[in-house]
């Protein structure tokens, strides 16, 4: 087998999708299993729709996702430059050997004229394609039309042959009638090369021995297969990947929810939930498990287990696998994740002093089974930073109603004031001994204490809710609750 080296190859024209985020980590994992090198080259010839901006927010992205490349822009390597409108001069070079050996002509048809022949032939049903108008012109024919003004843009000569084969890892083999597909532009005027040339150009530069790339990329693969054999090019493998639909079965869109990675981001998705998310879409291991960290995933993944059919894009799996990661990782890790999240909050500023972030450890502890993004943290974590509780719950209202309450909230104001530390053992025997002294136990004690500390009657557990907030919070919302219930 050919040394395994593959490519991610972004046109960097907008926000980067859910489906090329899936591009790259399955191109990764890839190259990751047999020891390969892992590339990525910014496709950016579309020089309207690409920007700075959106090439750094994918790089950005790749990196948070874990998926680091050997070759490629800013990194570097031996095949640079790795940005396509910095290999103009290579493009210009290949499409001059292809005019040499006249698989390719100069096009000097203007885009009215084009325009203007596209309508006629769809007015006698032909699909697309180009008449082959500039196809046999003379020097002289060039010559003149080069006199007028007009600047030839590069057009490919189309073999006379029947059917090109794709031969697809993961789709078997494709064909596709030649006939259909008219002389196509390789270079234009400007010099800029179209996408399906310039990628075979650097397919091959690059040495890359496998493509795998989405299916909407299929129906180019016949124009670059003949590139490839003008060229005098071994073709890499071909691995298509199926589209990502909705749950409806409609092609994924934002009605399904979020589309563009950085939104994940931004929600507080962890990259370890999204990666494993991902690579579920459209790769299996056959088995039941669905849980996959990196390391299981570079291990296990192959073509063969990607699927033709599509993948579909099941939030609630995301949210699941998410809320499972939040809950598996180091305290450490999540504590770090939740900083921002609380800061924009307003719960936080930074930096913060080591014993505020032991605190803030055991908040995120506690709360974090209720999470399913780090978004949701502000939801529950407010009666941990704020001095007062609100009493919004009816059943809280009603649990501090109790006859029994004044005396077991007060005999646990002492006793919380009177001890020397509020840890959750400590607070563990002292509610008890609160509800001995009150003569009350079990519920009667949990219920209407933790209404008084939390405004609600359900939540976390209430000695180390107690720890969190400590002494003075403690006894301050006991003696407020109790002023609230005379009041
Ligand atoms: N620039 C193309 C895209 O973003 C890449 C296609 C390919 O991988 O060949 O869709």
């Amino acid at each position: 087998m050919l040394p395994v080296r593959v490519r991610f190859a972004p046109s960097p024209t907008g926000p980067f999708h859910i489906g090329g985020a899936r591009s790259a980590l399955f191109n990764w994992l890839y190259a990751r299993r047999y020891g390969g090198v892992f590339i990525v080259r910014i496709e950016d010839t579309d020089l309207e729709r690409s920007s700075r901006e959106s090439e750094e927010n994918i790089l950005a992205a790749l990196r948070w996702l874990g998926l680091d490349w050997d070759e490629g822009v800013e990194v570097g390597g031996p095949n640079g430059p790795y940005r396509q409108t910095e290999r103009l001069e290579l493009y210009q070079r290949c499409a001059e050997q292809l005019l040499r050996q006249k698989d390719a002509y100069r096009c000097y048809c203007t885009e009215a004229e084009l325009a203007a022949e596209r309508e006629a032939l769809l007015a006698r049903g032909a699909l697309s394609g180009y008449s082959g108008r500039c196809r046999d012109l003379s020097p002289e024919d060039c010559a003149r039309l080069e006199a007028e003004g007009r600047k030839p843009a590069i057009r490919f000569r189309v073999p006379d042959q029947d059917a090109i084969v794709v031969r697809d890892l993961v789709r078997g083999e494709v064909s596709f009638d030649c006939s259909d597909i008219g002389d196509f532009i390789i270079l234009k005027s400007d010099g800029i090369p179209t996408y399906n040339f310039a990628v075979v150009v650097d397919d091959h530069s690059m040495s890359v021995s496998h493509v795998i790339r989405a299916e909407e990329h299929l129906s180019n693969t016949p124009r670059q297969i003949l590139l490839f054999n003008a060229l005098g090019w071994e073709t890499p493998q071909f691995a298509h990947v199926s589209l990502i639909l909705g749950k409806d079965r409609s092609k994924m869109s934002k009605r399904h929810g979020a589309t563009a990675i950085e939104q994940y981001q931004e929600k507080g998705y962890l990259p370890e939930a999204l990666v494993n998310f991902l690579a579920l879409l459209g790769w299996s291991t056959g088995g039941e498990e669905e849980v996959f960290s990196l390391d299981e995933l570079i291990q296990q993944f192959s073509l063969e287990r990607v699927s033709k059919s599509p993948a579909i894009f099941d939030l609630d799996k995301l949210n699941w696998l998410n809320g499972h990661y939040i809950r598996q990782a180091p305290i450490e890790y999540i504590t770090d994740l939740s900083i921002p999240f609380l800061e924009k909050a307003g719960y936080l500023t930074t930096p913060l002093a080591p014993e505020r972030y032991e605190w803030l450890k055991e908040v995120v502890a506690l709360v974090r089974k209720y999470l399913v993004c780090l978004e949701d943290l502000k939801d529950h974590v407010g009666i941990y930073f704020s001095e007062k509780v609100e009493i919004l719950e009816d059943e809280a209202g009603e649990a501090l109603a109790g006859s029994h309450v004044p005396a077991l909230f007060a005999a646990l104001e002492r006793l919380v004031r009177d001890c020397p530390a509020l840890s959750a053992d400590a607070a563990k025997a002292l509610l008890k001994a609160a509800g001995k002294e009150a003569g009350v136990k079990g519920k009667q004690i949990f219920i209407p204490v933790r209404a008084a500390l939390t405004g609600s009657i359900e939540g976390p557990d209430l000695d180390k809710i107690m720890a969190i907030l400590g002494k003075e919070k403690v006894a301050g919302r006991l003696a407020g609750a109790l002023a609230r219930d005379s009041s």
